[in-house]
């Protein structure tokens, strides 16, 4: 069921997308070569604490897990692209992370996804993060009343396709709400002019994400962290969305974009 918020539920979500921000805040100030992906989680799961939130991701149990999850956030390093399972890793120069995180203060959801070289920089691995970016921006754009969520869908593939990137349409953004995942789905691409026609309300998490050489995945032997096939680097960004009657509201915008 598609679920439209009303002003009130809109501001609870903005707290919730307000704290999930800072979180991320906080975990890039603390990205940096000889991090452990387990000091990573242990801060978000310092800062969940404080504010009196509640993890999305530590008892989450879908179908396809073998048990659950268990962590904060996620931790995508390299070639991992999707859904990485913080483990005692130390990050290294030249590493590129992604940091996937969610929570729900006062229950309310907010996700947002962030991803960032470590130590220095390649130019492939920037021009990954560029477009995913770009692509973000694009299909935000576009979440604004009267469009169909098609003309989202289409932007992010257009950017990323143009990019000369291959785009996965498995994963892809996903309603936010009380839960973390609701409907409706957010493919990467689309048709323009197709699909849910978008009505102030509506909250969804949109999330590009790229892989360099391809676009299959297979998955970890932790059950989780989902890896290009080729080994090639991935890139994932994701923000908080409502569609306002005045256009597209991020929720989860970090300071540096905050004005
Ligand atoms: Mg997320």
């Amino acid at each position: 069921m598609i679920e439209l918020r009303t002003p009130t539920e809109l501001d609870g979500l903005r707290v919730a997308g307000r704290f999930v921000a800072d979180v991320l805040d906080e975990l890039l100030r603390t990205v940096d070569v000889g991090v452990n992906l387990l000091d990573l989680d242990r801060v978000a799961a310092q800062m969940i604490a404080d504010r009196g939130a509640v993890s999305c991701y530590v008892d989450y149990h879908p179908s396809f897990g073998n048990s659950p999850f268990g962590r904060n956030l996620c931790t995508s390093v390299n070639d991992a692209a999707l859904h990485g399972l913080p483990h005692d890793r130390v990050l290294a120069d030249g590493d590129l992370v992604s940091l996937d995180f969610a929570a729900s203060v006062d229950g309310w959801v907010a996700d947002s996804a962030v991803t960032v070289q470590v130590g220095t920089p390649r130019e492939e691995d920037q021009r990954l993060i560029d477009t995913v970016e770009r692509a973000l921006a694009a299909g935000i754009a576009q979440a604004r009343p009267g469009n169909k969520l098609g003309d989202v869908s289409s932007a992010i593939g257009a950017v990323e396709r143009r990019a000369g990137y291959d785009v996965n349409l498995q994963f892809g953004g996903h309603g936010v709400g009380r839960t973390m995942h609701g409907e409706p789905h957010v493919p990467n691409d689309g048709r323009p002019g197709r699909g849910l026609k978008l009505r102030p309300g509506l909250v969804v998490a949109i999330e590009p994400w790229l892989m360099q050489g391809t676009d299959e995945l297979v998955q970890d032997a932790d059950g989780w962290t989902l890896r290009s096939v080729d080994g090639s680097r991935a890139a994932h960004v994701e923000h908080t969305v409502a569609v306002t009657e005045t256009g597209p509201e991020v929720l989860t915008l970090r300071a540096d974009a905050r004005t």
